[in-house]
This record gives structure tokens, sequence and C-alpha cells, in this order.
């Protein structure tokens, strides 16, 4: 698979990071700011007050002097204490909260605005997949640059205040916790790099466990789990890939051990060699008390900054290398038109006419192609059925036209334009459609018609489109008839819905957008023949004013449209009324012949 993540520099992502903040909440930076001054102040207070007390003992002052020297750090000590306590809370909590809410609100509206194309293509799907492993808690590296930047920045203040100060002792001893620091560095960034390209691998075996605990959630994978007995090939599946990804994720932790084992023994050996140096300078008298004190718990410290700066340092390539996997997908850039679009049809251009010549189709990564050389044209106002076998290309055809895909060859005008030449968005509000999987929002009924907040809902609207695709008694009969809550695994008082009344509903949904295309995806699949032959009688009505395309296996159930096209092997194998297929006697009369001996039902409903 192409990979199509676009790289991003290490400032680019602090910068993107420290802006997504300010925006969100500029008080959250300026504690961070802060806390990385408090990070270095208190403990440099703390090491500094015993020096002091060193010092004035030894100098012999008075009294007073001595309790105005102590009494003063001491305040000092406890006012930075009080402040630091403060800000590290921002800093170490807020920070990753803020930004996780941010990054999912962020990735929530690219999936909902990207191309539905890009959406399903599986070269997205790998991009979204490693997007969501880098934002998936508060405390994901990514979230936590500020933060991150913040302990660098405070390590880097630390190492010079502390480093000036073991300087004036003696530069040689700041060279070797330079030097030594340097080759921990270079052995834990080793370990980071391997963690780094190792990443995609334990991506994919993430995915993957991903998809089969999501599997076990859905109802409808439920009962095939229970009929099936799928339970333990589902936890063994589930318990092999886990120990892949532990063995991968092992090898990782051991390289990591390796360098923290390397920067501890060195922090032991150029600690202990300067502790002896010090010593040795007191002994001779070449340094008072009190700096022996000072630069004792300097040397003691600088090694923490040290090990700060490195640790920090490969923190934040980490984070900016996942908060790259997250501007990677909200960067994918989509292919239809986004920008300035050539004006919707009005007037007599509606309902519109469609034009469909040479278009030929094959989805991201397949070997063949859905669609192969379809040429038609729907008059305005036309229905059409495009009738079929499984697999024929129906709904992929019905998708192109719905502007959700793009045809690789060939094109598809409505209203005289080329779709492409529209808005997305606006061209989309041209269509009406019900498509096979119907997904209920969590909310009344009333609003999964109008797809619209209570505010924003035509209630006698809702209403007449209820009646209209046949499920107005049951609402009625329900305990809030339109306002009544759907959706039972999120509301305990909601109401759950057939397979058929689902589909009544999506029927509804689609006709009180009262858009100028309607498209039915076998809108009818889930009925039974009495509802469903309601439907037939009342298609008229529901496409009155529309261009309208039906789309159904059952070749029976579409004599009711002006006329039919036949798919057979994703393209177009008979068009014509029904009539002129049956006398054509060719595929569609064979298979109609066939349809209509075991689909009693609908060849009764064909000879009324
Ligand atoms: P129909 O609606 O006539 O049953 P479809 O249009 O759904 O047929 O499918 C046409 C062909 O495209 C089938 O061979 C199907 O396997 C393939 N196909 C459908 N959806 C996808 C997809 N998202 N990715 C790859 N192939 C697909």
């Amino acid at each position: 698979m192409k990979d199509r993540t676009p790289t991003y520099s290490l400032g680019s992502n602090i910068m993107f990071s420290l802006r997504t903040h300010w925006k969100a909440k500029k008080s959250t930076l300026i504690f961070c700011a802060l806390d990385a001054v408090m990070s270095v102040l208190l403990p440099f207070v703390r090491i500094l007050l015993p020096k002091l007390v060193i010092d004035e003992l030894t100098a012999g002052t008075t009294p007073a002097h001595f309790a105005t020297v102590v009494g003063g750090g001491a305040a000092l000590l406890l006012v930075l204490s009080c402040v630091k306590g403060y800000t590290d809370v921002i800093a170490t909590h807020s920070v990753g909260t803020m930004a996780a809410i941010e990054s999912v609100s962020q990735m929530m509206g690219k999936r909902m605005d990207m191309d539905y194309e890009v959406l399903e293509d599986p070269a997205s799907k790998a991009v979204e997949e490693k997007a969501l492993r880098a934002s998936e808690s508060n405390h994901s590296p990514a979230h936590n640059i500020p933060r991150t930047l913040n302990r660098l920045i405070s390590n880097i203040l630390g190492f010079s205040l502390y480093g000036s100060v073991i300087a004036i002792i003696h530069p040689v001893i700041l060279v070797l916790l330079i030097l030594s620091a340097v080759i921990s560095w270079l052995s834990l960034s080793s370990a980071r790099k391997y963690e780094r390209e190792t990443r995609g691998e334990r991506s994919a075996l993430h995915k993957r466990l991903r998809y089969i605990q999501e599997s076990t959630k859905s109802p409808e994978r439920a009962k095939d789990v229970r009929i099936y007995s799928m339970s333990p090939w589902m936890k063994s599946l589930f318990s092999e890939i886990a120990s892949e990804l532990e063995a991968r994720s092992g090898k990782v932790a051991t390289r990591n051990m390796v360098a923290q084992l390397v920067d501890g023994g060195l922090i032991l050996i150029r600690d202990g060699a300067a502790y002896a140096y010090l010593t040795y300078l007191l002994l001779r008298g070449s340094i008072s008390l009190g700096d022996f004190v000072l630069v004792f718990s300097a040397i003691g410290a600088f090694a923490g900054w040290v090990s700060g700066i490195i640790l920090q340092s490969s923190e934040l390539m980490r984070a900016s290398t996942e908060m790259g996997d997250i501007r990677a997908y909200l960067d994918i850039p989509d292919k239809s038109n986004r920008g300035q679009g050539v004006p919707l049809p009005s007037g007599d251009a509606l309902p519109p006419a469609i034009s469909v010549r040479n278009v030929s189709y094959r989805y991201p990564g397949a070997d063949t192609e859905a669609l192969k050389d379809i040429t038609f044209d729907v008059r305005p106002g036309e229905r059409i059925a495009i009738v079929g076998p499984n697999g024929a290309g129906k709904t992929t055809l019905v998708k192109l036209i719905s502007g959700l895909y793009r045809p690789q060859t060939g094109s598809i005008k409505v209203a005289g334009v080329n779709i492409q030449e529209y808005n997305r968005d606006e061209y989309l509000t041209l269509i009406g459609a019900v498509f096979q999987d119907i997904h209920l929002l969590t909310t009344d009924i009333a609003g999964n018609v109008s797809q619209a907040p209570p505010e924003a809902t035509d209630y006698q609207r809702v209403e007449e489109c209820l009646r209209l695709a046949g499920l107005h008694e049951r609402v009625q009969a329900m305990p809030d008839k339109e306002k009544t809550l759907l959706v039972r695994q999120i509301n305990d008082n909601a109401v759950e819905l057939s397979g058929g009344e689902k589909q009544k509903l999506a029927l509804a949904r689609a006709l009180y957008k009262d858009a100028p295309l309607i498209i039915l995806d076998e809108p009818t699949a889930a009925l039974d023949p009495i509802a469903e032959s309601e439907v037939y009688r009342k298609y008229a009505e529901l496409t009155k004013g529309k261009t309208s395309i039906y789309i159904s296996h059952r070749l029976a159930s579409t004599r009711f449209c002006d006329r039919i096209l036949f798919l057979d092997n994703h393209t177009i194998a008979e068009t014509g009324t029904h009539d002129e297929l049956m006398r054509l006697g060719g595929k569609y009369a064979q298979m109609f012949g066939l349809q209509a001996h075991y689909y009693r039902s609908d060849a009764e409903v064909e000879l009324r």
C-alpha cells in the first residue's frame, strides 16, 4: 500500500500544538511557561539555602542578620513552593486533557467532512489508525507537547544555572559531565529510533486487535458469535495477535532498558569523579565549606538536568512524530471540488436530467472494475429502475451519481453539468437517498426524520413524511409519538425499531429532505410483502416532481418505474421498459421468469 503520510518538521509540530492550545485556552500556556521557571528556581533556592546558612555561621554574623537571611530564604521557598504547586497541576493535567478534547473534535470534524471515497480508501484508514493511536488518551505525547517543551526549557535553564555554578569551581568537571551526557543521548536516541521505525508494524497489529474487539460489541455480530459458536475462535485469534504485539513491544522495551542502563552507569561514573575532585579541593582548602555544599548539591542535581534534557528532547521528538501522524490525518486531501462550484440548477433545470457517459470505476486496491463503460440518460422527472444480481454494481453506480465516488473514466452530468464541477457540499443538497445500511441517531423519531435539532424541525412535515413512508400509525401508537427516543443502547426508555421500520424511517428521511433527485437502494428489502406493495402503489406519489432511481435485485419490484436498466457483470446488459425487456427475451426475461417462480408474492403484485 502506498504510504501517503506527509512528513512534518519538529518546529512545525511544536507550533501546531502551541497554536491549538493558544486558541483553546491562552492561560494554560502562560502557566506552563511559569512552571518552567518555577521548576528551576525552586530547587536552586533549596540548594542555595544550606550554603547561606553555613556562610552565615562561618562568618559569625549577628543573630538578627542570620534570622533575616535564613527567614527570607525560607519565606521565598514557601512562596515558590505554592506557585509551583499550582502551575504543576496545570502543566501536568490540564494540557493533556484539553489537547485530547481538541484533537477528538478535530478528528471527528475531519471524518465527517472528508470525501466519502477518501474516507473508505484503505490508505486513508491506515493513516487514520495511526492518528487514533497517537491521540488515544490525555497522556499521549502529542497532546502534551507544551508540557514536554516546558520541561525541556526548565532542564535547559537548570543546566545553564547549575553549569555556571560548577564551572566557577572547575570547567573540567563541567566538560566531563557534558561528555557523558552526549554518550547517554546517543544510546537513548538509538533506542527511540528503533521504536519509531517499528511503529507501523505495531500499529497494524493494534488495528487488527481493535477490529476483533469492536466486532464483539456489535449486536449484529453478537448473533453470529452465538449461533456459529465463534467465541473460542475469536478469543484465540485475539490472543495470537496480542502475543505477537507483546513480543514486538518487548523488543522495544529491551532496547529502551539497555539505553537507560548505559545512562545510569554514566551518571554513576561522572558524579563519582566530580565528587572526588570536589572533596580534594575542600581538603586542600581551595574552596569554602559553603561553596563545597552548594557545588556538591549542584553536581548531584546537574545529572538530573542533563538527563532531563535528553529525556525531554527524545520525548519531544516522539511527540512530534505522533503529532505528525495526527496532522497527516487532518491534512488528507479531498479529491472533490470543495471550492467555488458551478451554481446549482434551478427553475426549469429541475428535476434534473442525468447523463452518464462511458463511466468505469474500480475500488482502491481492487483487481477488477466494479463498473465497466456505463452509458445511459435519464430524462427530467423520469423514474428509473436499476436491477440486476448481487454484486453487479448497482450500489456503486448510485454512489457515483450521488458524487460519493468519482469515476476513473467517463463523465456524469446532472442538469447538463459534470457533477465534479459543482461544489461537493452544494451538489449533495440535490440528493435524497436511502442506502442499505441505515444508521439511526440517538435522538427522537422526528430528529431522525429531519436530521436536525428540534428548533429546526418542521413537525407537520415529519408527520406527512412518516405517513407517506407507511410508519405514521406505528409512531402514533408509541408513548411519545414523534418525540419517542430511538436507540436502546444509549437511551433506556428508547424504542427499538425493526429492520423494516428502520427502512420506512429512512424513506421518510429522504422524503423530508425533498431533494429533486431521489435514490432508493433496495428500500423494501426488509419490508413485509404488504408494506412492500404499499411502497410500489405509492411510488408515483413518493417521487412526484423528482427524478428518481430505484435499485432492486428483485426484478418484479420495478414495473412501476418508467424504464429499467438491467445491470449484469458490472455493465448495462439490457435497457427498456418491463414489457420491452420481456419481449426481448434476454437475460432479464430469463431472470424474471426464475424470480417470479420463487417470489410468488411479487408475481401476485405484478398481476394486479
Ligand atoms: P450491487 O449493489 O449490485 O450488489 P455493488 O455495487 O455493491 O453491487 O458492488 C459491485 C462490486 O464492487 C462487487 O464486486 C463488490 O464486491 C465490489 N465492491 C463493493 N464495495 C466495495 C468496496 N468498498 N471496496 C471494494 N470493492 C467493493
